[in-house]
């Protein structure tokens, strides 16, 4: 007997976590256009857009701006095989989960690790990198812009000034911050940065943008050794984006037809006017939750606009809040990981999903909750 599989039918969450952000209907809309071939001339033209476009959303003119076929962990992987050669010297920051996880892919491509480590919730202080270069001969420092395990945005002025004296390369993950607050590429010196499409560009997952400055490039021209992935070598994935359209992997059509239109979107509305919004709505949200009586994790200084980090008070049961915020209210946030399991709730208000609306829902949810 043959199995039936019914058709299916999500239902919409409002989705304020960590990630994914709800998707605008232009965006799902560009789902379901026809496919067409990867080097059909129309998608050729669709190509050179998106690269005109992530150039423009990371304030750069690198020439090598692509989205690589992955996610978030994909970008992550794409910025670390490119960089690291066996036995180059790597100082990773880490202030949450997602530096952590820069560390295992480190030594995964035979790097030699340093750690630089603060408590999670704060941010890392310039001067515990320049301790740690003058006793490692880093060749790449990397670090995190928006810790979303935390809610911290992480200053990188200094520490670009630091790490290019000592003629080290940065290496940045901007997966939540991009689309959602400054981030400036070229101003601030960053060689490498990768990002995800679900976060503030509010595209569904599956895409990761990235992309490769002057001396970054010039590294990765003087390897001695093949990049260890071949999926991920932005030798030959650069000369498929490129002009002589060489052959690598098919590129995820419609997924790169969904960014054009996210990212369509941010252009349209203007890099200034949405960071504008997310600063908005996280400081009215903030503000709300401290009236409830709530606290926030991360110092005020400190806190990323898109990802909001709440103490659960001690009488107040996490997995059951959630699951009715969910079940109730139709309404998904994160809980704690790692150290903050169970201590900490993640609000998130990126890109699409930061609308006043969706702040005052939270809270009038969150307040019938925890009156109970
Ligand atoms: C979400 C996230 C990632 C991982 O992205 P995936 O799309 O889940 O693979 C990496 N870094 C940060 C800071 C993130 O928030």
């Amino acid at each position: 007997m043959r199995k039936k599989y019914k058709a299916f039918n999500p239902p919409y969450r409002i989705l304020m976590g960590p990630g994914p952000s709800n998707v605008p209907d232009s965006v799902m809309e560009s789902l379901s256009k026809p496919v067409v071939g990867h080097l059909d001339p129309v998608f050729l033209s669709i190509m050179e857009e998106v690269q005109d476009m992530l150039r423009r959303v990371f304030m750069t003119k690198n020439h090598l701006t692509i989205p690589v076929s992955g996610t978030g962990s994909a970008g992550m992987e794409a910025a670390l095989v490119n960089a690291i050669e066996q036995g180059d010297h790597v100082l990773v920051c880490i202030s949450g989960v997602f530096g952590q996880r820069m560390c295992d892919i480190v030594e995964r491509c035979g790097g030699i690790l340093k750690k630089v480590e603060t408590e999670w919730g704060t941010p890392i202080d310039p001067e515990q990198v320049q301790t740690a270069l003058t006793e490692f001969p880093a060749k790449i420092v990397a670090i995190v812009h928006a810790e979303t395990s935390t809610g911290v945005l992480q200053p990188l002025q200094d520490i670009s000034n630091i790490v290019h004296e000592k003629d080290a390369l940065l290496l940045v993950d901007a997966v939540t911050s991009l689309g959602g607050a400054p981030l400036k590429i070229d101003e601030w010196g960053i060689d490498i940065c990768y990002s995800g499409t679900q976060k503030c560009l509010s595209c569904p997952p599956g895409l990761a943008p990235i992309t490769f400055g002057p001396l970054a490039i010039e590294k990765l021209n003087r390897r001695s050794s093949k990049v260890q992935s071949w999926y991920l070598d932005m030798t030959m994935v650069q000369k498929y984006w490129g002009p002589d359209r060489v052959y690598h992997h098919t590129a995820p059509i419609s997924m790169i037809y969904a960014l054009r239109e996210a990212l369509r979107l941010v252009v349209e509305e203007g890099l200034a006017d949405r960071w504008e919004r997310h600063i908005t709505h996280h400081h009215s949200l903030v503000q709300g939750l401290e009236q409830l009586g709530l606290k926030m994790l991360v110092d005020a200084s400190y806190r990323t606009p898109m990802l909001n980090s709440v103490v659960i008070p001690s009488n107040v049961d996490d997995a059951v809040i959630r699951k009715r915020l969910l079940e109730e209210y139709n309404t998904e946030i994160g809980s704690g990981l790692g150290p903050l399991k169970g201590k900490i709730w993640r609000i998130g208000l990126m890109g699409h999903s930061c609308t006043r609306e969706n702040v005052n829902h939270i809270l009038s949810a969150l307040k019938s909750l925890l009156a109970l």
